[in-house]
């Protein structure tokens, strides 16, 4: 792919996410004119031939208003209830002016564990595959009725880009209520300007990111780690204003809107973007100077003889982090033995495996197909 926005009118498969802000207005009731205008720019695209999928939040904030509640709610069981009402309230709207259309949609919940299982994951690409084939567009949000704090998302930005690397989309469109990323505050500092493109998320762009608005959970720092999940995964996003008119539309021709996020130049592998993104950390494993730095320099796997120290009880083909002497995480992998068999050939050397545990399947600890350096 080129860094030309004309290139996205050849993009096939697109994910399109919007934010509470965008959806429901402040008292929790649904923005009618904000959704018809999203779904009839959804539907023309889709009819132009182009796969669509629609990440929505709102599932909170319209329950909430549903409810009669004063903001968003505080207490899990109350998230949970606005929940389970307000998704069916929005999934209601979005079908009756698809519908309008001649557009089929599909509801999709997901949880973290359907990204962090990866028979789970690969059923839910599965999934998602059929339903693009049957010209179906999948509406996804988080399932937050059942999802509580510890194994949520927390936030459709992540989802959102989640779910493009798990079906290879091309592009990643965040519509919220701001223009884009920019150097500062707009609502704050009348000199902000707006960044058109970014190539790298550096530690000065993750400075720019603030706080977010009343009824949705996504500030800017939720959108920059979507666009970082998205940019090793090959897809280009671009955060823009859904207040802004046909602005999908004006997107996908390669018209200049928002802040695009180009994709790095070296995309990550299928499974090492399921390490670095999706899987669950189950442990941590120390390692000294030299483990470190064949990691970190010499792209090297991890064996026993670097490993000064085992955190946690997992098991074979869990994922761990891995730490350098001071602490700090420098990467994420899968382990080839259990916590309880590392503890044992830690500090040995890979030969002496069969002698102290009995059997010696790989060299390794974690290969380097299986590793990924922290991002
Ligand atoms: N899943 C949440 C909802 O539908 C939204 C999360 C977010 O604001 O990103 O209310």
């Amino acid at each position: 792919m080129g860094d030309k926005r004309s290139a996205f009118q050849s993009f096939k498969r697109v994910v399109v996410k919007v934010g509470t802000s965008s959806v429901a207005y402040d008292t929790g009731k649904p923005n009618l004119y904000r959704i018809e205008s999203l779904v009839r720019q959804i539907s023309d695209i889709h009819n132009l031939g182009k796969e669509v999928i629609l990440v929505t939040s709102g599932a909170i904030g319209t329950g909430a208003g549903k409810l009669g509640l004063p903001g968003r709610p505080k207490t899990i069981p109350e998230k949970q209830a606005a929940a389970a009402v307000g998704q069916g309230v929005l999934m209601h709207i979005y079908e009756k002016i698809f519908a309008e259309y001649g557009v089929t949609v599909g509801q999709v919940l997901l949880t973290r564990e359907d990204f962090a299982d990866r028979r789970r994951f690969l059923n839910a690409r599965n999934a998602m595959h059929a339903l693009l084939q049957y010209g179906v567009i999948p509406i996804i949000n988080e399932n937050d009725t059942v999802a509580v704090d510890e194994i949520k998302l927390g936030d459709n930005d992540n989802l959102s880009a989640l779910v493009a690397s798990l079906i290879d989309a091309e592009m990643l469109i965040l519509l919220s209520d701001i223009d884009g990323l920019f150097t500062a505050d707009p609502r704050k500092n009348p000199d902000a300007c707006l960044i058109k493109e970014v190539r790298e998320i550096t530690p000065e762009i993750e400075a720019l990111a603030g706080g977010s608005g009343r009824l949705g959970t996504g500030g800017m720092t939720t959108k920059l780690q979507a666009a970082k999940i998205a940019m090793h995964s090959g897809v280009v996003t671009v955060l823009a204003n859904l207040k802004e008119k046909d602005v999908v539309r004006n997107i996908l021709s390669g018209e200049p809107a928002g802040t695009v996020f180009w994709p790095c130049a070296n995309k990550m592998d299928n499974k090492k973007r399921w390490i670095a993104f999706n899987s669950s950390v189950c442990g941590r494993l120390h390692v000294d100077e030299g483990a470190a730095r064949a990691l970190l320099k010499n792209g090297k796997s991890l064996l026993p003889s670097g490993i000064t120290r085992v955190e946690g009880n997992f098991e074979m083909g869990n994922t761990v982090s891995i730490a350098d002497p001071d602490g700090r995480e420098i990467a994420k992998g899968i382990v080839y033995y259990s916590s309880v068999e590392i503890n044992l050939i830690k500090g040995e050397q890979s030969r002496d495996i069969p002698r102290i545990i009995g059997h010696k399947d790989y060299d390794e600890v974690v290969h380097r197909n299986n590793l990924v350096l922290e991002l």
